[in-house]
């Protein structure tokens, strides 16, 4: 068994140590001896607190993560809360962040939840130092744009992230693959269905560090007119057992990996007929973000 991080299990809250609360998720090194208590001193970053990033935000909270950080810029609305488990009626209107934060500091045990209320198309270099700060990242957005994004984000900070959401069986199929710190193959690699435009990739590629001008240059109306991202589409709404399987998924890729296991293979789950499938992400050359052709560019 791995030897405790004892000033993160002495920790006490509400006058009981950290270790008292952990109990019961500790005994599973002596099945695991690698799920140490230092895989709970992470910072993970959860990019869009919707369906599935809500039930990631409350599962990582109370299995007791040192930090967690959400960004979102939506406020809640009515039909969020079949399955957006932070949030209740009375927080219809209010900013998903500040709902968020007040429910998760209640099921907090040890974790310390932080929020950014922002647009990550926006605000890219505030975003970047974000991902830069964490050591995981999950991106649950519901545009593929955003996740091609993040994706960027992550390789050029070289942090490991997750990704994943409901696919089109009308709300009951859900998706999980893993994206490694050094990427190939990067989420990117199997999100395009056809090289974007070069002003396109250049769009959602583009940190306000780097090429801040090439960005304000952007035609617009290319960008729109890509419609090649995507295999497994992302755009349809969540049902709560997809939100929760599909978080699950997630989390499971992540502990997977902080276990020294990394999954290189993109998770599909349908729930209507409980079909269970796998397929590899595979290195693609033409990738506009990870592949040796286009580094350097
Ligand atoms: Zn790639």
């Amino acid at each position: 068994m791995k030897i405790p991080e004892q000033s993160f299990l002495d920790r006490r809250s509400n006058g009981v140590p950290v270790s008292e609360y952990l109990d019961r998720q500790l005994l599973i090194q002596f099945y695991h001896p690698q799920f140490g208590p230092d895989i709970l001193l992470k910072k993970i970053l959860v990019v869009g607190i919707g369906g599935n990033g809500s039930h990631l935000a409350l599962a990582l909270t109370r299995m007791g993560f040192a930090e967690v950080a959400l960004v979102d810029k939506d406020t809640v609305s009515p039909s969020n809360l079949t399955r957006q488990v932070l949030y209740t009626k009375s927080d219809v209107g209010r900013l998903k962040t500040d709902a968020a934060a007040d429910f998760l500091r209640g099921q907090s045990i040890c974790s310390e939840i932080k929020v950014h209320t922002m647009d990550v198309l926006v605000e890219r270099q505030r975003f970047l130092n974000l991902v830069r700060q964490a050591d995981f990242v999950f991106s649950v957005v519901d545009q593929l744009n955003v996740t091609f994004f993040v994706t960027a984000a992550c390789l050029k900070a070289m942090k490991p992230m997750c990704s994943g959401g409901t696919f089109v069986v009308g709300g009951f199929g859900t998706t999980a693959v893993m994206q490694r710190p050094e990427g190939q193959p990067c989420l990117a690699c199997n999100l395009l269905s056809k090289e974007p435009p070069a002003d396109w990739i250049r769009f959602y590629s583009t940190f306000s560090d780097d090429r801040p001008e090439e960005t304000g240059e952007l035609d617009l109306s290319k960008v729109a007119a890509y419609d090649g991202v995507i295999k497994l589409p992302t755009r349809d709404p969540s049902t709560y057992i997809t939100a929760s399987t599909g978080s699950n998924l997630m989390i499971a890729l992540m502990i997977n990996w902080m276990m020294g296991n990394y999954v290189n293979e993109r998770l599909i789950f349908n729930l209507l007929n409980f079909y269970f499938d796998k397929d590899l992400v595979a290195l693609n050359p033409h990738c506009p973000l990870c592949s040796h052709e286009n580094n350097g560019e």
